[in-house]
């Protein structure tokens, strides 16, 4: 089998299958036109106007107009922000930050992992082993959502602040359902002097239609991945005060990188451009309404989910009551074509390969164009499913994909999974 092929049978697995990964979702054609360009045949280091190579006209202008997009796209003056668009990962973008204003061994204060937070903000396990390059150089500690609540207690997190003297806060999440009080973190980092990092990666595009507090102008660094509500390509943007814009840009290139993946920024400047219509949108507020109709609906059903409900785009279910674990549950969806994603919870009682809870998400489904009509049909799929069989805890990946090949409803439920989507086709064009 070649690469064709395989590409090939992705398209198809990705047209038949219910994505509810609340970090993926389909970009249009003309930004895979971009990103697919010749644009991948140029060297184009350092800054535009202050190329290393010759031959870089074009690249300039690509690289100014997606700057220009990305800062008129949140409402930016450029006299007072500047955005780096050369990060390759959000990861990458984040330790842009760190290496723009911090030295190694100094404070940061940010969101547990299994609270929400994100590997790239200075995580380390307890024993103190390090599992994220940004953990073995920062000095991290972590705040936590309450026990009761499950959502952030802003005066417990400006307590700690004030004891741990943090030199930057960041806030910003993969799995945590609810919106954030920038304007409260900013003045929190501000009474202490620190930095106040914004991580917006799942929310940014919800956050550019207006639909969820913004962190500008009150944090000093805002960045994003462009792939996931954003509907763009593999990609960040880092913005920043104009004061620390030759510090950013520094610390991108040559700090971490070399020549930039500008075919990449062509893709951004194209979905940025989307992204600023009345379309896109429209999109968000519907992304939003099908997880709230989605949480509300898999609740019916008895499933718990964390905090209650959801403000955004992705909903966190403890898997408790219908399976032993996340795993075991994210397997025998994938069995259905439902794919999905095992999760930590906070409080967890697991560990990060077993933990108790799945994450879903809509912007994927959304950009299909289902709607909240379509929402009790996933939720009752994604029941059935699990209802197929209760595996024992502890039960191995491999013995749980062995037992998925002798349960007959399996295909059953898979073929209805498959008629839904079929409703909803994309890349037919392809
Ligand atoms: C997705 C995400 C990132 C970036 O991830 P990459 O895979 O490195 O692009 C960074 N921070 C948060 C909070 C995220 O959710």
């Amino acid at each position: 089998m070649d690469i064709e092929n395989l590409i090939s049978k992705e398209l198809k697995y990705q047209q038949q299958q219910l994505k509810l990964i609340p970090s993926e979702n389909y970009v249009r054609p003309a930004v895979m036109k971009a990103v697919g360009s010749i644009l991948m045949n140029k060297y184009a280091e350092n800054y535009p106007g202050k190329r290393y190579y010759q031959g870089n006209k074009n690249m300039d202008e690509i690289e100014t107009l997606c700057q220009e997009r990305a800062l008129s796209l949140f409402g930016l003056s450029p006299e007072k922000w500047h955005v780096n668009v050369q990060a390759v990962l959000g990861s990458i973008g984040n330790l842009a930050v760190y290496n723009s204003v911090l030295e190694p061994g100094d404070r940061i204060l940010a969101m547990h992992l299994p609270h929400g937070g994100h590997l790239s903000h200075g995580w380390k396990l307890e024993d103190g082993k390090n599992v994220s390059f940004s953990g073995k150089i920062y000095d991290s500690y972590f705040y936590k959502v309450d026990k009761e609540t499950e959502t952030f207690d802003y005066d417990e997190i400006e307590k700690q602040a004030q004891e741990v003297r943090p030199k930057l806060i960041i806030s910003g999440g993969t799995a945590y359902p609810r919106d954030i009080d920038h304007s409260r973190l900013g003045e929190i980092a501000k009474s202490i002097g620190a930095y106040y990092l914004a991580d917006i990666a799942h929310e940014a595009g919800l956050i550019a239609s207006g639909l969820l507090n913004s962190p500008f102008p009150h944090a000093d660094f805002v960045t994003m991945t462009t792939r996931k509500t954003l509907r763009g390509p593999i990609g960040t943007l880092i913005f920043t005060r104009s004061e620390l814009a030759e510090a950013i840009d520094r610390a991108v290139f040559p700090g971490l990188q070399g020549g930039p993946m500008i075919n990449s920024i062509a893709g951004i400047a194209v979905a940025l451009k989307e992204a600023s219509s009345s379309e896109f949108r429209e999109y968000s507020k519907q992304v939003i309404l099908n997880a709230k109709t989605l949480s509300e609906e898999l609740s019916k059903l008895g499933f718990r989910v964390i905090s209650g409900g959801t403000e955004k785009h992705l909903i966190l279910v403890d898997i408790r009551a219908k399976q032993p674990d996340g795993l075991i549950a994210a397997e025998l969806l994938e069995a259905t074509d439902i794919i999905t994603n095992k999760n930590t919870i906070p409080y967890e009682t697991g560990t990060p390969w077993r933990p108790t809870g799945i994450r879903l998400g809509t912007p994927a489904v959304t950009t299909r164009g289902m709607r909240e009509k379509e929402m009790p049909e996933i939720a009752s799929l994604i029941e059935e499913t699990l209802n197929t069989t209760k595996f024992e805890p502890k039960t191995t990946r491999a013995e749980v994909r062995e037992a998925i090949t002798s349960i007959a409803e399996i295909n059953n439920i898979k073929d209805k999974v498959h008629k839904l989507t079929s409703r909803f086709p994309i890349y037919s064009e392809l």
